[in-house]
């Protein structure tokens, strides 16, 4: 099964965005390209564009486009990128959008596949602000939904269970009203593009990973190929 075109899921943080893009970069074997992952990695190796990025990453707020496209720009030009890509959260506000249109067109890729991930933003604080993570094995627990048996202690491994900087209340709060004044906009570009679908960010992960398969097939039918 090939994919041979580019899927952009937008959605706030929590919205499981990440889960199901690493289920369809499986399903199609391309790479799942999220700019958090992308920035981590900058930030970890100590690039030029990491060290930029620091600092405003660690007051929670959007770092700038030129960093965020310099990154995608590069990341595009590897050769596992050409038979589509899943972006992840990117792109986060109109300008990146048009940007990123112009550098698709240029690698000659067709407009891109946007499905929208909705969900209701209680759900949504209580999904992000609930995570924490094992310090240890990474093993994900929800406090509210999934909890270890022993408060703050991995069930597997004994592990300390951490709560990552960007989901603190806070923070989380922060990050969903920057979602909501950047990327709303975007909704409205990709559906005069004809390019915006929908599915329920709240519904199961079995049912939401269908929904996607679904409109998978129904674009590969009505545009074809790249
Ligand atoms: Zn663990």
């Amino acid at each position: 099964m090939s994919l041979n075109r580019v899927l952009i899921f937008l959605g706030p943080p929590g919205a499981g965005k990440g889960t199901q893009a690493k289920l369809v970069a499986q399903r199609f074997q391309v790479p799942h390209l999220s700019t958090g992952d992308m920035l981590r990695d900058a930030v970890g190796r100590g690039t030029e564009l990491g060290r930029q990025a620091k600092p405003i990453m660690e007051r929670g707020d959007l770092v700038s486009d030129d960093i965020v496209l310099g990154m995608v720009e590069e990341r595009l030009s590897q050769p596992d990128a050409a038979r589509g890509f899943i972006f992840d959260g990117f792109p986060r506000t109109l300008p990146q959008a048009e940007r990123l249109d112009t550098i698709l067109n240029r690698r000659g890729f067709a407009n891109p596949l946007v499905i929208e991930f909705r969900v209701n933003p209680d759900v949504l604080l209580r999904r992000v602000t609930g995570r924490w993570t094992c310090s240890v094995g990474g093993e994900t627990y929800n406090v509210f939904e999934r909890a270890p048996k022993v408060p703050g202690v991995c069930d597997h491994d004994g592990g300390k269970l951490v709560q990552r900087a960007d989901d603190r209340p806070e923070v989380v709060k922060e990050r969903l009203a920057a979602f909501e004044r950047q990327t709303r906009p975007l909704e409205e570009y990709y559906r005069k593009k004809g390019t915006l679908e929908v599915v329920d960010g709240t519904a199961g992960i079995q049912d939401v990973s269908r929904a996607l398969a679904e409109i998978i097939k129904r674009a590969e039918g009505r545009d074809g190929h790249l």
